[in-house]
């Protein structure tokens, strides 16, 4: 016989890419029309790249599987060998894509200390080489919303406006790390069109917090997404029937946006349960979509030791260093979920 300990569920907050298709978006999937997409016939991922395009109000988008793959071959299209990127030192594609910019495109990575993820105009002016032959040359400004590694932080899109100014005066192209675009949208109230349109080219993952099982989709011009195209191909991303899993895209773009509004009200609820606790450090001006990275230096415990001890609760925590610790909600994270996790965190304030 199980115990009653053993057989309560658990409560997943390592990263919102946990997330399971629903019995909904199964059907989905089941029924999803397909065809051969290398040959440009997959009807369901043809309407995922159409719908995309049109809500971003872009030329051109293009299905891809998976985020890493997504900036890559945005690198890589607006690049040459020897090309330099300005990036915040947080930013994902210089510290989770495997090195990727130098292996893939050739290009150096150039990365700013910004405040939680956000570069200011000024800094990235100074960043700006001279076309000299020998320097490394400035070839794109990539910026992250909302930044992962940061906590979550939103861009602010007046500083989004101002650093794509400053990039139009320079010759620069923009991109944008949009994984977690969604969260600032739903959060923020401002468009996912306004936000793409100060970029020349965007990533946007359906896999995190939308709940989708694979995929995410860059957008651009038209010219863009055809060079894009052939590397796609070429670093063997081109898929064949994957209508089904464009047709999730679709389904959660459609059904599960507007919740994550919710997941960002849980984790402001695991945040404050958390702060209760003796000596854990948390920076509020970081705490603004489904992300929370908090400082236990001062509690005693060490990062993997607060994964130990919530483990033995049920909750799955990230140590994400020998000092912080990561909580990120998500729709797999029901309201009743974040009721015990803030009743375990409060039980462990107590006594302090
Ligand atoms: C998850 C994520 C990606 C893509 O990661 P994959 O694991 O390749 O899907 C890119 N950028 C950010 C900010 C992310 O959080």
């Amino acid at each position: 016989m199980l115990s009653t300990q053993s057989v309560l569920p658990q409560i997943d907050l390592r990263s919102d890419t946990v997330t399971k298709p629903s019995p909904e978006m199964l059907e989905v999937i089941r029924s999803a029309p397909v065809g051969d997409d290398v040959y440009g016939e997959d009807p369901s991922v043809n309407q995922l790249q159409t719908l995309m395009a049109s809500v971003f109000g872009k030329e051109a988008a293009l299905y891809v599987p998976s985020g890493t793959m997504a900036n890559q071959l945005c690198l890589r299209t607006h690049s040459e060998p020897g090309d330099e990127v300005i990036c915040d030192y947080k930013a994902h594609i210089f510290n989770y894509e495997s090195g990727a910019a130098g292996n893939l495109s050739q290009v150096q990575l150039h990365p700013l200390h910004g405040e939680h993820g956000i570069l200011s105009v000024d800094q990235i002016k100074s960043a700006v080489r001279d076309k000299a032959y020998w320097n490394p040359w400035t070839k794109l400004i990539a910026l992250e919303n909302t930044g992962n590694k940061a906590g979550g932080t939103i861009y602010p899109i007046e500083r989004i406006k101002e650093i794509y100014e400053f990039s139009r005066e320079a010759g620069i192209k923009t991109h944008l790390d949009g994984a977690r675009l969604w969260n600032a949208h739903v959060e923020t109230g401002v468009s996912l069109n306004e936000y793409a349109q100060y970029f020349d080219s965007l990533s946007v993952c359906f896999s995190k917090g939308l709940g989708a099982p694979i995929g995410s989709v860059i957008l651009g011009s038209a010219d863009f997404i055809k060079k894009a195209h052939r590397y796609r191909k070429m670093w063997g991303g081109g898929m064949r029937q994957a209508g089904g899993l464009a047709a999730a895209c679709i389904y959660a773009y459609e059904h599960h946006l507007a919740g994550l509004k919710q997941d960002h009200l849980h984790l402001g609820m695991i945040a404050e349960a958390f702060s209760g606790i003796k000596g854990v450090k948390i920076d509020w001006d970081t705490v603004r979509t489904n992300i929370l990275i908090a400082d236990v230096s001062e509690t005693g415990k060490s990062a993997a030791e607060w994964t130990e001890l919530l483990k033995n609760q049920n909750i799955l925590i990230s140590p994400f260093s020998a000092t912080t610790v990561r909580f990120v909600t998500h729709r797999d994270v029901h309201p009743d979920q974040v009721e015990r996790v803030v009743d375990v965190l409060e039980s462990l304030g107590t006594g302090n």
